[in-house]
């Protein structure tokens, strides 16, 4: 049996220690049937059970919030919406009432029905709310079968352990405490549920996404798990542990260079000045982006606050969040990307008819112009947050000067409503240049935009027509092609004509090769995912706008990315940028 297994590193960090393998499981549901004299009693068990689970989401929250803070305990409302769904109510009720089922098996088969919709979705952020459904299953049942809830603490806990198991829910992930659980391993589960939030908040390591393989480490087992790169190794080899305990006394020194190299501007060799801000996900990612050494935010994906969500979010909800993340970088901007819905990522409140083209249909900025009270909430809720900090508006997926001035028409009304038209404070507005027909009118959304960021992920699969989650045809997805490059060129050309302040956003600049041209083509402010921040820093300490420049100029006619990239990798082994931030990849974000 092999010894090494692969998952998804979603909470970095190295440990070495046993195995504890959890069962949390559903409680078995025995399918009772009722007599029509019953129903009432059911129904009001079923009600006092959905009462008994809200009271104890809403406790959970105020415990995460006391012991992580305020966005983590929101974690908690999402669990709070599924419980009062009002489809999955009355679906229980209807099979109490019409099918004489007990409210647990009835409640029991509504819950799996949900799942199995949720299941349908192609959507990675209704996926990720798997865990939270089955903290509701379970919490709801227990109190309807009268069960306790397993518990980590108590007499069994024991030394700490690595934890093994299907999945986490998050109210299990909120009484880890790192002293008892060294680790989180599980069979399914993604990077971006709940259970892993709070697990990074932690500081506990995971890996996720193994898979049935799981089931073959015993209780017990000494095991090695890396939550940076999803490795596991059973028993390990004493060479194995060694080079174990070599990484850690690495990671400790890396991170006391990081917290140094934080503070410390971003310079090339050459002296160039060059910003480096953070792409985020969620208000709590600010602490890791500050850590990280973040001159900002380039990009706020706010969709985190409507997928899987039934209702639009507030304003104050939206408030309090852009509020929380632009006061954690005084003095430096905020990006906030107006909601990108559409595409892979839908919220429930909106029935969207089936796309054939889902990336070319109904999407971000033609979503938000359609729904003016989704809009209208979110713009308010910026610009009321602007008051607190450097706040920007980005407009994704925007292909004519009319989506841009519409936007401004919002605005203006915005404004009004707030009583601020004669205060003359207005926040700036930027255009996602994504498309291959924002990139070519540059100088038609110009007076519409005070600043453009380059989206590459989008504009790749729209300028090569290929699919960017499309595997097959993840060959010829490569925003290195060399007309992406010429776009790249041409963008940067056409901004500084404008004077548009330009900086990039996709993923292009969390890829050392794609920083390095894009600085050698005049780019000097990326927005990296937090994964790749502060490499991409270190990265640039090392390398020389001018001999990028002639790099870049010397190679116009390359045929192809991998082309590009071999002549960019070779200068990096020439003049050692590469062992710098290839030493650090896999250590930074331990
Ligand atoms: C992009 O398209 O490059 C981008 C940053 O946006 P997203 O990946 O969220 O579509
Ligand atoms: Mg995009």
């Amino acid at each position: 049996m092999s010894r090494e297994f692969e998952g998804v590193g979603a909470s970095p960090g190295r440990v070495l220690g046993r195995v504890r393998r959890l069962e949390w499981e559903i409680p078995p549901v025995p399918h009772r049937t009722i007599g029509p004299e019953d129903v009432d009693s059911e129904l009001e068990r079923f009600e006092k059970a959905r009462k008994q689970a809200i009271a104890r989401v809403i406790e959970l929250q105020a415990e995460t919030t006391d012991l992580l803070g305020r966005f983590e305990g929101k974690v908690f409302e999402s669990q709070a919406f599924m419980i009062d769904d009002p489809d999955l109510i009355a679906g229980t009720i209807a099979y109490i009432r019409d099918n004489f089922l007990a409210a647990e098996r009835a409640f029991e088969l509504q819950v799996l029905e949900y799942r199995v919709r949720m299941l349908d979705s192609p959507h990675a952020m209704v996926l990720d709310r798997l865990p939270d459904l089955h903290d509701v299953r379970l919490g709801v049942l227990s109190c309807l079968l009268d069960r306790p809830e397993p518990s980590l603490e108590g007499p069994e806990a024991g030394p700490a352990m690595i934890l093994v198991a299907q999945d986490i829910a998050p109210s299990l992930a909120v009484r880890m405490r790192p002293e008892h659980v060294l680790g989180v391993v599980t069979a399914s589960g993604s990077r971006g549920s709940h259970s892993v939030l709070i697990a990074r908040s932690l500081g506990i390591p995971a890996v996720v996404g193994v898979g049935a393989d799981l089931s073959r480490i015993a209780d017990g087992a000494k095991i090695l798990v890396d939550g940076h790169t999803g490795r596991l190794i059973i028993d390990p080899t004493e060479a194995e542990e060694d080079g174990y305990r070599r990484a850690v006394v690495q990671t400790v020194a890396r991170r006391k260079i990081l917290a140094r190299l934080a503070a410390e501007p971003t310079e090339t060799v050459d002296g160039v000045h060059t910003v480096v801000q953070a792409n985020i996900e969620q208000p709590f990612d600010v602490e890791q982006a500050i850590r990280l050494g973040a001159e900002g935010v380039g990009l706020f994906r706010s969709e985190f606050l409507v997928i899987g969500r039934r209702e639009i979010p507030s304003e104050e909800e939206q408030y309090e969040a852009y509020t929380a993340v632009v006061e954690a970088f005084p003095g430096r901007e905020v990006t906030l990307r107006t909601f990108d819905i559409g595409g892979d990522k839908f919220p429930l409140f909106l029935s969207m008819p089936a796309e054939e083209n889902p990336y070319l249909g109904w999407r971000a900025i033609r979503v938000c112009l359609d729904l003016p009270d989704l809009f209208r909430n979110q713009l308010r809720a910026a610009v009321r947050a602007s008051a607190h900090g450097d706040l920007r508006l980005l407009i994704p997926f925007v292909t004519s000067a009319d989506e841009l001035a519409r936007t401004r028409e919002r605005l203006a009304e915005v404004y009004e409503s707030l009583d601020m038209v004669e205060s003359g404070h207005r926040i700036p507005v930027g255009v996602m240049v994504e498309t291959p027909a924002a990139l070519e009118t540059v100088d038609l959304l110009a007076p519409y935009a005070d600043f453009v960021s380059l989206g590459t992920n989008d504009l790749t699969q729209y300028v090569l027509a290929a699919d960017r989650g499309h595997a097959k045809v993840s060959g010829i997805y490569d925003p290195l092609h060399p007309a992406l490059v010429r776009m790249y060129r041409r963008l940067a050309v056409d901004c500084s004509r404008h004077q548009l302040d330009l900086s990039v956003c996709g993923e292009l600049s969390a890829d050392p090769v794609g920083v390095a041209i894009l600085l050698g083509l005049g780019y000097r402010k990326f927005s990296v995912s937090l994964s790749a921040l502060a490499e991409i820093r270190e990265l640039i300490r090392h390398l020389s706008v001018k001999e990028l420049e002639q790099l870049c100029a010397e190679n116009t006619r390359c045929e192809s990315g991998p082309e590009i990239r071999s002549i960019f990798e070779a200068y990096f082994e020439r003049s050692g940028a590469l062992t710098v931030s290839g030493t650090q990849t896999a250590a930074s974000s331990d």
